[in-house]
């Protein structure tokens, strides 16, 4: 498999210069181009299309739009068209167009993946999309019955504005496309492909709650404008820059167990943060930060795993967010150790797509790597690579991260600050409304609970009971006060263990009220009686048993809690006069 690179200029140079490859190579019959384009001028392209067909008229060929074409780990701009030569009679390609709008998405995957079955030989397809909002994820989904083995990879085209909304794709049977997807399926006997993903951008610990995301809107983070984390946090204005100062910040969001980058590229008056592809409602993010020194030493042990591949050539996608990163002196930076490995080209994407462990995902700020090979690379004769292990400079931490570091451990400790102060609060507002020997409501937590009441079942017919212990002065005075609190703890804990719905309070020393807000007259008038006997017969060992007197009623339609509490205090008061130790109800 070899691949060669060209230019476009002007058709009739360009024609001239693919006719002069051709006789200088006439064995090369079985090859495949690709148009990397960062015009979206549909003649400019379609003339370097048509200038393929004169010169080699059974060749295929697939394009997209590209931020900037990557050839040989070096940027260009303008038309650059890639030639892969297959060198095994084996290897077969086959190239696939479809054009997708919301409504099909789902139905465009299922004949894809039908193709793919239909073609068992396929061990690897490439994908390049059009700019969609919000499909990415439903797409990939879509995918998930082609077989294990085959790899899926690809990008999103680009425009040469990075925020712009336009891009094209094209293949030589489908054409040129503003909404669809290319596929080109690679495989046979000795074809062999290996594809993986590198970010190298790091993340802060601090979690954000997705709590209202639509396809690529996040709305809101932690229940606040989206927009309100990256100005709180990192003070970005809400202005055109927006995309440009988050760039060494994107969202990492948790998917599926694997981390996967989002990069904002545009904030609206609302505080909603456009993402490059689809992020999911109710999932969680962090941020992340983008190191120089920390991501090329990602890049570099990682191309250790390419070159181990020993592939012939290599197709590189990486994200535009990646080029705006390591700015216009150099945006390809970070691929120089990919040079000596084997010829390369590839693009500046709008966002990325690999499959890892059976999902395809769609990922933002990465770059995602295809190694190609025919045959088991053992004849490839590589020189050592200068990448070898850390780089030099990255044997001292770089001082971000250690900055991060800081900030990890610091949130860390406030967490648990948090949480404990919490704790109290939590403790602090439950005291505040509890009697501390009954542990049952206090006075001042029921009667607002008896108020709330008639607010919330106005119509119910709700009712109040009253308990009050009967002859208790003597029970202190005879047996001391400890005994006479086991006696109230004791009437308070069948009072706690009312019918489900009812609160239960200290409304004095010896004196209780129990609201019972879906309970009628008689209902009441049966639990109060209830709770009467169960607490005649309750034993204390050391003293007598006791006996509580109790008053029920009812609210009527003008009662206020004054009103009603003054009726069941009576109704109390009627249950004392005529003996204690029973009931005594007042409508
Ligand atoms: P009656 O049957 O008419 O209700 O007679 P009583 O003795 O129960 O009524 P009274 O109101 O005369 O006495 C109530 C007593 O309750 C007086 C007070 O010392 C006692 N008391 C109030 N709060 C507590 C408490 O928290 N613990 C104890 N042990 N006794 C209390
Ligand atoms: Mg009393
Ligand atoms: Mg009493």
């Amino acid at each position: 498999m070899k691949q060669y690179k060209f230019q476009y200029q002007s058709t009739p140079s360009f024609v001239q210069e693919l006719e002069a490859f051709r006789a200088k190579h006439p064995m090369a019959n079985h090859v495949l181009f690709g148009v990397y384009s960062d015009t979206l001028d549909r003649r400019i392209v379609g003339e370097a299309c048509d200038a393929i067909e004169r010169v080699f008229p059974e060749a295929e060929y697939y394009g997209c739009s590209t931020s900037g074409n990557i050839v040989d780990c070096g940027f260009q701009h303008g038309i650059t068209i890639a030639c892969t030569v297959f060198e095994c009679p084996s290897t077969r390609v086959l190239l696939l167009q479809y054009e997708i709008d919301n409504s099909n998405v789902e139905e465009v995957a299922a004949q894809l993946t039908a193709e793919i079955q239909r073609n068992p030989w396929i061990k690897a397809v490439e994908l390049y999309f059009t700019i969609f909002s919000g499909v990415f994820t439903r797409f990939c989904e879509g995918l998930s019955d082609v077989s294990e083995e085959v790899q899926i990879f690809g990008g999103v085209s680009c425009s040469k504005e990075i925020v712009a909304s336009d891009s094209f794709v094209l293949t030589r049977g489908g054409g040129y496309s503003e909404a669809g997807v290319a596929a080109v399926c690679y495989g046979g006997e000795d074809y062999h492909i290996g594809s993986m993903r590198i970010t190298g951008w790091m993340p802060l610990k601090r979690r954000f709650h997705v709590t209202s995301a639509d396809g690529c809107l996040i709305k809101e983070l932690d229940g606040r404008p989206a927009y309100e984390v990256y100005r709180r946090y990192l003070g970005i204005p809400n202005d055109e820059n927006f995309f440009v100062n988050c760039l060494e910040f994107p969202l990492l969001y948790d998917f599926h167990g694997i981390s996967i980058l989002r990069s904002p590229i545009a904030c609206y008056e609302d505080g909603s943060i456009e993402v490059a592809a689809d992020v999911g409602e109710g999932s969680f993010v962090r941020m992340a930060y983008g190191d120089p020194r920390t991501i090329l030493g990602a890049v570099n042990n990682d191309s250790n795993r390419v070159r181990a591949f020993r592939p012939d050539l290599i197709h590189i996608f990486s994200c535009s967010a990646r080029k705006a990163f390591w700015g216009d002196d150099n945006p390809t930076y970070e691929l120089a150790c990919f040079e000596k490995i084997a010829p390369n080209v590839g693009f500046f994407t709008h966002g990325e797509f690999l499959r890892t462990d059976g999902r395809l995902d769609p990922h933002n700020v990465t770059l995602v790597l295809a190694g190609m090979r025919e045959g088991n690379g053992a004849n490839r004769i590589l020189e050592p690579s200068k990448y070898k292990g850390t780089p030099r400079i990255l044997t001292r931490v770089p001082l971000v991260t250690r900055m991060a570091t800081f900030i990890s451990a610091f949130s860390k400790e406030l967490e648990e600050i948090n949480n404990s102060l919490e704790a109290v609060n939590q403790q602090l507002k439950s005291a505040a409304i509890t009697d501390g020997l009954t542990k049952l409501y206090n006075r001042r937590e029921i009667q607002s609970r008896i108020e709330d009441a008639f607010e919330q079942h106005p119509d119910a017919g709700f009712s109040l009971v009253m308990f009050d212990l009967d002859n208790f002065k003597m029970v202190n005075d005879t047996y001391g006060h400890k005994q006479g609190d086991l006696v109230i703890i004791a009437l308070a804990d069948l009072l706690r263990n009312g019918p489900a719905g009812s609160s239960a309070g200290r409304w004095g020393g010896e004196e209780f009220m129990l609201l019972l807000p879906h309970s009628g007259l008689e209902e009441a008038a049966e639990t109060a009686e209830q709770i009467r006997k169960a607490f005649s017969a309750t034993d204390f060992e050391t003293i007598p048993s006791q006996t509580v007197s109790v008053g029920v009623t009812q609210v009527r339609p003008n009662d206020t809690t004054d009103t009603l509490c003054t009726r069941v205090d009576a109704a109390l008061y009627q249950a004392k006069q005529t003996g204690k130790n029973r009931v005594t109800v007042l409508a």
